[in-house]
């Protein structure tokens, strides 16, 4: 059966690579304070008490029509599709911005459960910052710092307790892993994508785009092999 599906959403640099990362135990996405370092959608498995999920994150939502702005924000989107529950991510230092504001906006129209992180609390003075946040209509915010790991677990239950019952095991014993490398502008993301019949990765023209490693089921490519 299907694991459930968990997205985390929000502007770029409010730490959901950061968050990502500890919830899936490695260091898996990069994380910098640069905004934009992650530009694809990254999966991984996370686990929360007895349940087992699909974790994804994504490069962020931030209003612009630059070329990689208009595919972040689209990649963004798939994940928040293909999602059972969403984790909106803001920064609890800066305040409600404009980009946070297009990202509550496209979470509205998906009519998916949503939960308000609200992170970069870091000790708990902090923590009458996030009552501001209850304004962008999406209940209780829940305050947690990335870098200090706290506040998750209070997230993770709300997350969990979103999910649709259901949920068995899946086994993948029999997945084939293989790795697509060559040097830059060569083509792998096209490639990838071709192979998947969708937009699984930013193509651009501009070298080095795809700055993290991009896991993805080939179920079509193992047909063919078969
Ligand atoms: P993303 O663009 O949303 O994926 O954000 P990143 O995870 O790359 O983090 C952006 C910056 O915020 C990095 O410098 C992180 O170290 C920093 N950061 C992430 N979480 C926290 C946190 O809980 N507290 C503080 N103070 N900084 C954080
Ligand atoms: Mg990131």
């Amino acid at each position: 059966m299907r694991k459930s599906v968990v997205a985390i959403v929000g502007r770029p640099n409010v730490g959901k690579s950061t968050i990502f990362n500890r919830l899936v135990g490695e260091r898996i996405s990069i994380v910098e304070d640069i905004p934009g370092v992650t530009r694809d959608r990254i999966y991984a498995q996370a686990e929360w008490l007895t349940t087992t999920f699909s974790l994804i994150d994504t490069g962020g939502i931030e209003i612009g029509d630059e070329p990689l702005l208009v595919q972040m924000r689209h990649q963004a989107e798939i994940a928040i599709d293909e999602a059972d529950v969403i984790i909106f991510l803001v920064n609890g230092r800066e305040g409600i911005t404009a980009a946070d504001e297009e990202v509550a906006k496209l979470l509205y129209k998906s009519n998916k459960p949503i939960v308000l992180g609200v992170n970069k609390i870091d000790n708990p003075e902090m923590r009458e910052n996030i009552y501001e946040y209850y304004s962008l209509g999406f209940g209780e915010p829940f305050p947690i710092s990335g870098s200090h790991g706290l506040g998750l677990g209070d997230l993770l239950d709300e997350v969990v307790g979103h999910f649709p019952e259901k949920e068995e095991e899946t086994k993948d014993e029999e997945t084939i892993y293989f790795s697509l490398i060559g040097r830059p502008n060569v083509g792998k993301s096209s490639l990838v994508n071709a192979m998947l019949n969708e937009e699984r990765v930013i193509v651009s023209e501009i070298e080095g785009t795809t700055r993290d490693a991009i896991d993805t089921h080939l179920h079509r490519m193992i047909r063919i092999l078969l």
